[in-house]
């Protein structure tokens, strides 16, 4: 073990994928929820999913299973949960209210070293940690789901964060096989959603104007862009496609300008849009749990083979 301790401040979904890749990388890990049911559910999912992982070749670090699990502890008072940690990593639901009272109630408990990282998708470090004492040691580490096989990391700081935790918070993420990008300054939607959105706002536009069906939107990224964005951001992607950024720019700035102002405003999201685009995917995968699960079991598989892949590169 790296005889270091991670706090883990919720033990739902993403809870339990960050326990999995803490210990995959030796750490031990304190398990805490409000729902002592949610920590023991959660302690034999990650025994399962370890063992799948080990299964199909794709468990990080060297030892097994077992050994990964005898790092793992559930705990149900808040205190000791933290008590001596390097890193509390908060993966409470989504709503502000909430993590603000668990963050206060952090906030007394905490020492002066450790870091307090949230989960959120989409709050603000401004709203999340205004006011707290220990606001200098916070930050916002925004995950991917599946965390294991999509290895992103937002990290997101408060305007008062210090440096060194912004540091300490994105060496952490490299050593347990995450893959950490910096905001200098917060925004909202981050880095992610706000290209994720970008994609949808075009995407629905070409749909609903009548351009494409749904159908072959989703077959431009996957047979198209999708492709080699697995491996190559856009900013790459311009470089090689010219000879060069400013050759690229060169070429293709007057075009690419022209075809950005045509976007106009962002989609209303309509009822009768959203009704006719829910309908041409339900055709595809019926909206039900069975073949919603059967799908996302797929991507998942798909997922742990692409990220094989990338081991490799
Ligand atoms: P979840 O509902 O699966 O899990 C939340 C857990 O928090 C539950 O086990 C619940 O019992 C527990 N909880 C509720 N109140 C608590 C409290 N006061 N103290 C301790 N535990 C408490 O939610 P999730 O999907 O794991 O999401 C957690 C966070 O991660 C959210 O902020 C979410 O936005 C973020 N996130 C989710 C995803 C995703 O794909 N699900 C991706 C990235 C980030």
């Amino acid at each position: 073990s790296r005889d270091a301790s991670i706090s883990i401040v919720g033990s739902g979904l993403i809870g339990r994928s960050w326990a999995t890749v803490f210990s995959s990388a030796g750490y031990t890990v304190r398990l805490y929820d409000v729902v002592q049911q949610q920590v023991d559910s959660a302690i034999q999912d990650i025994r399962h999913q370890l063992n799948e992982l080990e299964k199909n070749g794709m468990l990080r670090g060297t030892s097994k299973p077992e050994e990964q699990m005898a790092l793992i502890s559930g705990c149900s008072d808040l205190a000791k949960a933290i008590e001596g940690s390097i890193h509390i990593q908060e993966c409470v639901p989504e709503n502000l209210e909430l993590k603000r009272k668990i963050f206060q109630e952090l906030d007394g408990l905490m020492n002066d070293d450790v870091i307090l990282s949230s989960s959120t998708s989409c709050l603000l470090p401004s709203k999340l940690f205004s006011g707290l004492k220990h606001v200098k040691q916070c930050i916002v580490s925004h995950p991917v789901n599946p965390t294991y096989y999509v290895p992103l990391v937002e990290l997101v700081p408060h305007p008062e964060t210090q440096p060194s935790v912004v540091e300490k918070t994105y060496a952490l993420m490299k050593r347990v096989g995450q893959v950490p990008v910096k905001l200098i300054r917060e925004i909202d939607g981050f880095a992610l959603n706000r290209i994720q959105y970008a994609i949808i706002g075009e995407a629905w536009r070409l749909v609903t104007e009548g351009i494409i069906s749904p159908e072959d939107v989703d077959l431009v990224m996957t047979a198209g862009l999708g492709m080699r964005y697995a491996f190559m951001g856009p900013f790459e992607t311009i470089h090689l496609n010219a000879e060069g950024t400013k050759n690229y720019c060169e070429r293709y700035a007057v075009g690419m300008k022209r075809v950005l102002s045509s976007f106009g405003p962002p989609p209303e999201f309509r009822d009768d849009e959203i009704q006719n685009i829910h309908q041409a995917l339900s055709r595809r995968i019926p909206a039900d749990p069975e073949h919603l699960n059967a799908r996302r079991h797929d991507r998942d598989v798909y997922l742990a083979a692409l990220a094989k892949l990338k081991k490799k590169m």
